[in-house]
């Protein structure tokens, strides 16, 4: 018998819409996002001088265009 991986399910807080599977975090507030309401965006990280693509829920994408 086949054992499959346990799915966890989850529930954007942006939306409320549930899902299982692998579930997107935002790194900013590192709540649970549905694909539609995760983006990713470039940003720098302080510690490397490096551009890197960073998924922010849309939450924080607002916070953020708001700043
Ligand atoms: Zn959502
Ligand atoms: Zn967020």
């Amino acid at each position: 018998m086949d054992q499959e991986p346990p799915k966890t399910p989850w529930i954007c807080h942006v939306c409320d819409e549930s899902g299982s599977g692998e579930s997107l975090t935002c790194c900013n507030c590192f709540k649970v996002t549905c694909a539609q309401h995760l983006k990713h965006v470039t940003s720098l990280n302080p510690e490397t001088g490096l551009y890197q693509l960073m998924p922010i829920c849309l939450d924080c994408a607002i916070r953020e265009a708001l700043h």
